[in-house]
């Protein structure tokens, strides 16, 4: 195998015809070198390589055809056109329509005149049609010869035409028979699975024969797509697997188990499912390493996330460490305040916290006890990746619902930890009985070197340096929690970065939630069901999603429903939240309904997340037909979390669409949320499921994560055995895949 990369480290103005403006346009495709040529894929294909004839021609299909110009007319009035009419043997005939036209180019139109077109058929006022097709006139003595290959189409940019990526392509492709691109993949691995070679895959995917199976192409299921899907679903598993070395080569702080985790056990009023037991050994497991925990932990709604992350911050907290816990909006920030309140305060471990909308002298003090160490526990939403936030020793960041934040987030939080352990390096130098960082008697001879290191005994002079600077710098644990289910395939994909843990189990004694689809129509005698119900007991939720892109709608709709019902029922003890209310009466509202001082709580989508009111056992969701299934399983979720029988209606206007009804109707049917997102994934793809973690230096080029599935296991294999064995490879592919984007993972 042949590490030099000739055409992927050859610039593009080697070839003919490029200048500068043209390798503007290039790098806007992020097209720099032949390597990156040859991997950027046509779209589709047309075929030129026959002439079909025009009464085969079928609308909607892009043809080639023949015939003979019988008129040519310019139509005034409305939109001007040139009409141009030709004519098979057969009489056959079909009408070409140019709305752009010089006079020249109309007058080269000729009767009598042989044209060879190629475009797009439609049904025009006059039968068959073309809209501005691609022409040329055919000199019948000597017709211009058929191409032998389908033409691709290649996705591009405005000014760059077809024509000019195609011609690039085919230089490149030129040079590549002479300068082969390094295969890359073991040729083990190519026999195993079948696929041609790297070669073989880019040549048949620019140029492919007529007799190539197109329909496979265009399903992407013919083996020279399979094998580019492969290599890059490799070389992304590779990257991931890199992301998480790099992260194992840092330092953490060690936490051992606590007498106080004890405690809170002792006190809780239930005891932890078997699926939280095992979560949590998994995390405290982590947690006695001295490299950081990188743990997603997966449990549906309601499954009692929070109490797991509650007693690994006990441990952070007895150990002397900071830890910071995020939420994705205040009222589920404030929720987790209340939550670690009640379960650490009578451990004597005090918990702070920090918003935005903080007055300025609180917030002064907030930050000043972060900084000094004071504040142990730390409860926030994004305001704690704020710059002015320094923490003196963060040991732990616990994320909750991560999908809401993104890796640029969870990278910039990481990045914070790291910053201030680092300069909090005096303060472990100084505080040597807090320090169970580093117990340097554990450590085997190279890693209590690196453990000197990372105390500040910097050996001078070591040639590798760099390195040892990478493994001297100390990042807190991360944990994160997601409700948001994600198939196994797509998490190994996505988060392949981090361990996975799962409570697959809720608490015992809860009782599925029983879900109704309900006609708008029927709106009213719901209200009055409600009514009735919050009469005898019941709590109940009114959601009024968002409807129009607006803020003010959104908040207006909510309040129009709160009306309605204290119009019609003053008795009703009704509240209202939406996103427009600032914090304070926000959580004055939600603290009134927790504590059964309201019996309707009328809000808008931002309950959907972590919400936990246990007695509420009603929830009605309006427009449940615009929500997407992860969002409506969410909402939903918000009632069942006691030993009430809940149930939720969701409301629909009709008409109902049959893939609305046919989704709601999964509502109906189940309230597993693995089954739900598997269901989501099919409808919405797994781009939008996973946000921001999609775009994140993750964009994929040919492979996708869901149509392409069944090669994930395969792709994690081979990456580990080739990070393992030959790393030249691994650069090479890292290089050829992800190119620029890299930068991005290393920053
Ligand atoms: P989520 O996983 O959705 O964040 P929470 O942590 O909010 O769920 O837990 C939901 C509710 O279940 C809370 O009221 C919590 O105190 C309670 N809970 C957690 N674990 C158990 C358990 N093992 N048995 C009974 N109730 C539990
Ligand atoms: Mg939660």
């Amino acid at each position: 195998m042949k590490f030099q990369q000739p055409l992927e480290t050859t610039t593009i103005d080697s070839l003919k015809g490029v200048g500068p403006k043209m390798l503007e346009k290039l790098a806007k495709l992020h097209l720099h070198n032949l390597g990156d040529l040859l991997l950027h894929l046509p779209l589709r294909y047309q075929d030129k390589t026959r002439i079909a004839p025009i009464d085969s021609l079928l609308v909607g299909v892009e043809a080639q055809t023949e015939g003979t110009i019988i008129s040519q007319t310019m139509t005034r009035g409305g939109r001007n056109s040139l009409l141009v009419v030709i004519q098979s043997d057969s009489g056959a005939c079909i009408t070409l329509r140019f709305f752009h036209y010089h006079f020249r180019q109309a007058q080269s139109f000729t009767r009598g005149k042989t044209l060879r077109v190629f475009g797009e058929v439609r049904s025009g006022p006059n039968g068959l049609e073309m809209v501005h097709p691609s022409y040329q006139f055919v000199n019948l003595e000597k017709p211009p010869a058929l191409e032998t290959t389908l033409t691709p189409v290649y996705p591009t940019t405005e000014g760059l035409g077809q024509a000019s990526l195609i011609k690039l392509i085919d230089q490149a492709l030129k040079s590549l028979e002479i300068n082969p691109l390094p295969e890359m993949l073991p040729a083990g691995l190519l026999d195993e699975v079948q696929l041609p070679s790297l070669q073989d895959a880019i040549r048949t995917l620019h140029q492919p024969q007529a007799s190539d199976d197109l329909v496979a192409i265009k399903q992407f299921k013919h083996p020279a797509q399979q094998r580019l899907i492969l290599e890059e679903l490799i070389s992304q598993q590779i990257g991931l697997q890199q992301l998480r070395q790099q992260e194992q080569k840092c330092l953490a702080p060690k936490f051992p188990s606590s007498q106080k985790v004890n405690e809170l056990l002792a006190s809780l009023p239930f005891s932890l499912t078997g699926a939280q037991q095992r979560v949590l050994a998994e995390i405290q497991q982590d947690l006695q390493q001295t490299h950081p925990m990188q743990r997603l932990v997966q449990g549906d709604v309601g499954s009692g996330k929070t109490v797991v992350a509650a007693i690994a911050a006990i441990q952070a907290a007895e150990a002397g460490f900071q830890v910071a816990v995020m939420a994705p909006t205040e009222i589920l920030a404030e929720q987790h305040l209340h939550a670690f309140q009640e379960w650490l305060e009578p451990l004597e471990i005090s918990v702070s916290w920090l918003n935005g909308r903080m007055k300025a002298a609180e917030r002064r003090f907030r930050l000043a006890e972060i900084a000094n160490g004071e504040a142990k526990i730390i409860v926030g939403t994004h305001a704690l990746f704020q710059e002015a936030v320094n923490f003196n020793n963060l040991g732990l960041v616990i994320i909750d619902e991560q999908h809401r934040f993104g890796v640029h987030q969870r990278l910039a939080l990481q990045q914070k930890g790291q910053s201030i352990v680092l300069e909090g390096e005096e303060n472990i130098d100084t505080n040597p009985d807090e320090t169970n960082l580093l117990e340097s008697e554990t450590l085997d001879g190279a890693e209590a070197q690196l453990a000197d290191s990372a105390n500040g005994y910097r050996k001078p002079g070591s040639n590798k340096e760099i390195e040892q600077n990478r493994l001297s710098e100390v990042h807190p644990h991360q944990l994160i929690m997601t409700a948001t289910p994600i198939p196994r395939t797509l998490a190994m994909t996505a988060y392949g970065d981090l361990d996975l843990s799962i409570i697959d189990e809720l608490p015992p004694g809860r009782k599925p939630i029983e879900t109704a689809v309900m006609s708008n129509s029927k709106r009213f005698e719901l209200m009055e069901h409600l009514y009735a119900k919050c009469k005898q007991g019941v709590q109940a939720y009114w959601v009024c999603p968002l409807i129009e892109e607006s803020e003010l709608l959104h908040a207006q709709a909510s309040e129009v429903t709160a009306t309605q019902f204290t119009d019609h029922w003053p008795d009703l003890r009704v509240g209202l939240v939406h996103g427009r209310l600032n914090g304070e009466d926000k959580a004055r509202v939600m603290n009134a309904f927790k504590n059964h001082e309201l019996d309707l709580l009328v809000a808008t989508t931002v309950i959907e997340v972590g919400v936990n009111v246990p007695n509420s056992s009603l929830m009605i969701i309006e427009n449940a037909e615009r929500l997407g299934l992860a969002q409506l399983h969410q909402l939903r979720g918000r009632v069942g979390r006691g030993d009430k029988q809940s149930h939720c209606v969701l409301l629909y206007q009709s008409p109902l669409s049959a893939t609305g009804k046919a989704r709601l109707n999964i509502m109906r049917e189940t309230n597993d949320g693995f089954v739900i997102a598997e269901e989501d994934m099919k409808i919405r793809g797994p781009g939008e499921i996973l946000g921001t973690r999609q775009t994140g230096g993750l964009q994929l080029r040919i492979a996708d994560l869901q149509r392409d599935a069944q090669w994930i296991p395969l792709a994690q294999e081979w990456a580990e055995k080739l990070l393992n064995s030959t790393p030249n490879v691994v650069d090479t592919l890292q290089q050829r895949w992800i190119g620029e984007k890299a930068e991005y993972r290393k920053a």
